[in-house]
C-alpha cells in the first residue's frame, strides 16, 4: 500500500465502526463488472448474463470458505440491516408453528432490535438478556431464559459501540443442544474475529461488505443447509433469486468487491489485526495518562480495532466539534440523530453509564489504512483538549464522574 506509517491525511479517519475505506484493490477489482462484464446473472441466454453468474458464483464460494460455510448457504443482500430483517422476521414466520418466543440482548443494533419489536407487534414474545458493566451476556441467564415455545437466539458476534465479542461456540452448542436456531449479527467480527460456522454451530449469521473494506449497500446472510437445514419465509416477493430466498437482480460489483475484500482479510490476518490492536494499545494508553479515563467493554475480548472511552470532565460533542481534523464518534452512527432527541446510546446505557457519562464518551475504530503517525497526533489533539477542558472548569478530574 501507498500508506506510510508516518503519513497523516486531514482529517484523521478513527470511525471505522460506522463503515471503511474501500480498499484500492477491491475497487479495482470491482471496475470490470460496471464497465464490460455488465450482464445480469439471471440472463441465461448469453455471455453477459453467464460471465455476472460465474462471478457471483466464484464470490459465493470465497465468502463460504472464510467462514467455513458451504456455497449454497450464503443468500447476497444489501448489507447487514436486510441480512438481519430476513433472519431474524424469515425465521420466525418460517417456526412460529413451533414456538414464538426468540432471544435477544439489549446492545444488539437497531437492525435486531427494531426487527425484534415489529415482530412483538405480531404476537410473538421476545426476552432481551441485559448485559454487565463489560457488555456480556450471562450464559446460564440465557440458558434460563430457553423455554420449549422458544425458536430463535440472537445475539451479537461483536458489539459495534463498546467491541464486546461474544463466546459463540458457547450460545452455538447451547441452542444446537436445544434444537433452537442460533443467529449472530457479525457485522462488526467478520474478518477481524475467527469464524468457523460449523465449528461454532452457527445456524445464520449476518455480515455487510462495508465493514471490511468493500464497497457500501452490499452483504450477507448465512443460513446452515445441512443435516435438517434452517428454513426461511422471503421477505421480498419477485424473480426468486438467492435460492427464492431474497429476490431483485444481484448487485454483481458489489458482489464482487465483497469477495475481494474477504479475500484481502484472510490474506491479510492476524499480522493485520496484530497491528491494529497496537495502534489501538497505544492510543488507550495516550489518553489514560490524562487520568480520569474509563475504557468501555471488554478488555479481554475486544474486537481488536476498538477503543471505547468515557472521559471525566469532558463533553464528547465538544471535541468533535473543536476538533474537526480528526473523524471519529461519540456513539454508533445509526443512533446519533437520538443525540438531539434527547436519547443516549441503548449500548451505554446497557453497561450502566449515566446520561452524563455517555456525554463524556467517545468511541475511536482504528483501521487498515490507520497511521502510526495519526494515533499519535490523536492522542496528544485530544489529550490536550482533556487538560484545556479541566483546566477551564478549574477542577481536577473527580471519581464521582466515573463512578
Ligand atoms: C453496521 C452494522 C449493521 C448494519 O449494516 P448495514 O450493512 O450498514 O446495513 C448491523 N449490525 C451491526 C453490528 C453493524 O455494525
Amino acid at each position: 500500500m501507498t500508506t506510510h506509517t508516518n503519513d497523516i491525511h486531514f482529517p484523521i479517519y478513527l470511525d471505522n465502526h460506522s463503515t471503511t475505506r474501500v480498499d484500492p484493490r477491491v475497487i479495482e477489482a470491482m471496475l470490470p463488472y460496471f464497465a464490460e462484464q455488465y450482464g445480469n446473472a439471471s440472463s441465461k441466454e448469453h455471455r453477459y448474463g453467464w460471465h455476472a453468474k460465474e462471478a457471483a458464483e466464484l464470490a459465493r464460494r470465497t465468502i463460504a470458505g472464510s467462514m467455513n460455510a458451504e456455497s449454497n448457504e450464503i443468500i447476497f443482500t444489501s448489507g447487514a440491516t436486510e441480512s438481519n430483517n430476513l433472519a431474524l422476521k424469515g425465521i420466525a414466520e418460517a417456526y412460529s408453528g413451533k414456538g414464538t418466543h426468540i432471544v435477544t440482548c439489549a446492545t444488539e443494533h437497531r437492525s435486531v432490535l427494531d426487527t425484534c419489536a415489529a415482530l412483538r407487534t405480531c404476537g410473538f414474545s421476545v426476552t432481551t438478556l441485559d448485559v454487565d458493566a463489560h457488555g456480556r451476556i450471562d450464559l446460564d441467564e440465557l440458558e434460563r431464559a430457553l423455554t420449549d415455545r422458544t425458536i430463535l437466539v440472537s445475539i451479537m458476534a461483536a458489539n459495534n459501540e463498546i467491541g464486546t465479542v461474544a463466546p459463540l461456540g458457547a450460545i452455538g452448542r447451547m441452542c444446537s443442544e436445544r434444537g433452537i436456531i442460533f443467529h449472530t449479527d457479525a457485522s462488526q467480527a467478520y474478518g477481524k474475529v475467527a469464524i468457523d460456522v460449523k465449528a461454532m454451530r452457527i445456524d445464520a449469521m449476518s455480515f455487510s461488505a462495508h465493514k471490511l473494506y468493500g464497497p457500501k449497500g452490499v452483504g450477507g446472510l448465512f443460513l446452515r443447509r445441512n443435516r435438517n437445514g434452517v428454513r426461511i419465509a422471503p421477505q421480498m416477493d419477485g424473480g426468486g433469486h438467492e435460492f427464492g430466498l431474497r429476490s431483485g437482480t444481484l448487485n454483481i460489483p458489489g458482489i464482487v468487491g465483497f469477495s475481494e475484500a474477504a479475500v484481502l482479510a484472510v490474506q491479510l490476518g492476524q499480522p493485520e489485526h496484530k497491528r491494529i490492536a497496537r495502534m489501538r494499545d497505544e492510543l488507550q494508553a495516550h489518553l489514560a495518562a490524562a487520568g480520569g479515563v474509563r475504557v468501555n467493554g471488554d478488555e479481554t475480548n475486544r474486537l481488536p480495532n476498538n477503543l471505547n472511552v468515557t472521559l471525566a470532565g469532558i463533553v464528547s460533542k465538544d471535541v468533535l466539534t473543536e476538533i474537526r481534523e480528526i473523524a471519529i464518534s461519540t456513539g454508533s452512527a445509526c443512533t446519533s440523530e437520538d443525540a438531539a432527541t434527547e436519547e443516549y446510546s441503548h449500548v451505554l446505557r446497557a453497561i450502566g453509564l449515566s446520561r452524563h457519562q455517555a456525554e463524556s464518551t467517545l468511541r475511536f475504530g482504528i483501521g487498515r489504512f490507520t497511521t502510526d503517525a495519526e494515533i499519535e497526533y490523536t492522542g496528544r489533539r485530544i489529550t490536550e483538549f482533556i487538560y484545556n477542558q479541566r483546566s477551564l472548569a478549574e477542577r481536577q478530574p473527580s471519581t464521582k464522574d466515573l463512578s
